[in-house]
């Protein structure tokens, strides 16, 4: 792929180049507590984003859907209470307009990397944009994507590889380092990895996210929870609080964050 005419080739407006993002919290959560619970032991670990999902895009219609709006007060009440920058996915204009000014951090999921009407309205917005790579995207797909973004305007992008489609039933997804070390080179804006849905288990976010760091990734988003047991989605993926403290003091003694 040629990125030579694009914009993010080399965003030369990105405010947020050479910035390292560590990002963690809940796939999603089902009440305050317990959503502030954990924001109070990512904050204690240093952890300067709490991701936490209120519109949850479930490939079962009957499956949690995430406390929405609710769900969304309780987020920017913490975020409020701790100082903790917020990440979440929105999923569609309506949601970005109303909530923009109170979340840092807009989360485009991977279902969503292919909606070129919303993300071109994304570029009228100055908040930083995470958009998830898509399950069956292209590199090129992918970059495309975000230069709908750069193009409209908002050049403040974090690109998330996050695992995509293969054949073997024992990983959720495939985790795509190639991609991290490509995209490197091709764009100038931040690049990170989310082991949790690459892998789907919570048993090897540990070497995936020093094999994603030593990639040449800029940070990680990762599913921690203070108990993964109750989480109410994605609870096989999530690591505790101790793991992700273990695993930050594993990156630091590398020198990678
Ligand atoms: C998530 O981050 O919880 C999520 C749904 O991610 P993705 O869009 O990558 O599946
Ligand atoms: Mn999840």
């Amino acid at each position: 792929m040629n990125t030579s005419n694009f914009l993010i080739a080399n965003a030369e407006k990105c405010t947020i180049k050479d910035q390292q993002f560590i990002i963690a919290g809940p796939c999603s959560f089902s009440s305050y507590e317990e959503l502030y619970e954990i924001a109070l032991e990512l904050k204690k670990l240093g952890v300067e984003y709490l991701r936490a999902g209120c519109f949850k895009p479930r490939t079962s219609p009957y499956s949690f859907q995430g406390l929405a709006d609710e769900g969304i007060e309780y987020l920017i009440k913490i975020k409020q209470l701790t100082g903790l920058k917020i990440v979440t996915e929105l999923m569609d204009w309506e949601q970005v307009q109303k909530y923009k000014d109170d979340i840092d951090v807009i989360q485009i999921g991977s279902r969503n990397m292919y909606n070129y009407d919303l993300l071109s309205k994304l570029g009228t917005v100055s908040n930083t944009i995470l958009l998830k790579r898509g399950f069956s995207a292209t590199i090129e797909e992918w970059l495309s994507a975000a230069e709908y973004i750069a193009k409209n305007g908002n050049q403040n992008i974090i690109l998330c590889e996050r695992g995509i489609r293969g054949f073997d039933t024992e990983t959720r997804n495939v985790l795509d380092l190639q991609a991290v070390a490509v995209v490197k080179k091709l764009c100038a804006l931040p690049v990170i990895v989310d082991p949790s849905h690459a892998s789907g288990r919570a048993d090897i976010i540990e070497p995936m996210s020093l094999a994603a760091m030593i990639s040449g990734a800029d940070g990680l988003e990762i599913e921690a929870h203070t108990n993964p047991k109750i989480s109410p989605s994605d609870a096989n993926q999530t690591i505790t609080i101790d793991e992700l403290n273990s695993l930050l003091t594993k990156l630091k003694s590398y020198n990678f964050i």
